[in-house]
Formats: structure tokens, C-alpha cells, sequence
């Protein structure tokens, strides 16, 4: 069965990034499918169009669309690793903006009110951490 399979897959592209954002879109619309019905055929055509994907023996047309899908993405997904990472240190730091340039501030928590002077701009604010 294995080496059925590893024959059947070789020189066929598999999942990436892209691969798998659209794998998860399609669930989820199918999981709105149970309600509205129009997702239902929305997340299966994505569903279909992800195991084309997978089993297409294109591969660099494949892995352009890959690369076309990690740049336009890579604004949200750093967005959200910034988030992730927040959340991670969120019992040792305190995350304030600078009052004049919106500059993200990291400093430890638990030190009372203190004087946060902006790395970017200089500005001068105080805070409770
Ligand atoms: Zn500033």
C-alpha cells in the first residue's frame, strides 16, 4: 500500500503553504455549508481545487502559486506571529504604543509606574506596568 502510494505521488507536487491555507478555507466554508448553503459548494470546488494541486504534475507552475501566496500573505502571517509571540510573553511583558509615533513598546511587567522614553522617537511617557 506504501509503495503503491509513494509510486502513485512521485513526481507529483504534494501539499505546501498554500496548500494547506486552502485546505483549511475549504473546511471551514464546508462547516458554513451546514447552514448557508452556497459555502457548501464554495468550500467543496476549493477542496477539489486543493487535491488538483496536490496530485498535479506541474510542479513549477505549482510552486509559483506557492511563492504568489507567501508573498501576498506575508503582511497578515507576520502580523499574527507578532500576536502569537505577545501572547507567549504576556505574563513578563507589557506591550504599550508610543503616544506620538505608535511605535510598539515592549517593557517587563510588574514594576509599577515607570517613565517609558521611546526608542524611535524619544518621546517620554509613564505607565503602569
Ligand atoms: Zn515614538
Amino acid at each position: 500500500m506504501r509503495a503503491w502510494l509513494q509510486r502513485f505521488m512521485s513526481g507529483r507536487y504534494g501539499s505546501d503553504a498554500f496548500g494547506n491555507f486552502l485546505c483549511v478555507v475549504s473546511l471551514i466554508c464546508l462547516v458554513l455549508g451546514l447552514f448557508v448553503g452556497i459555502f457548501y459548494y464554495i468550500g467543496l470546488a476549493l477542496l477539489i481545487y486543493t487535491y488538483f494541486r496536490m496530485l498535479s504534475r506541474n510542479v513549477s507552475k505549482r510552486y509559483a502559486e506557492n511563492q504568489m501566496f507567501l508573498q501576498k500573505s506575508a503582511g497578515v502571517r507576520a502580523k499574527f506571529a507578532r500576536f502569537k509571540q505577545r501572547f507567549a510573553l504576556r505574563k513578563t511583558y507589557r506591550y504599550f504604543s508610543c503616544p506620538r509615533c505608535k511605535q510598539q513598546i515592549r517593557v517587563p511587567k510588574g514594576r509599577g509606574r515607570i517613565s517609558i522614553t521611546c526608542p524611535k522617537c524619544g518621546t517620554q511617557f509613564i505607565k503602569k506596568t
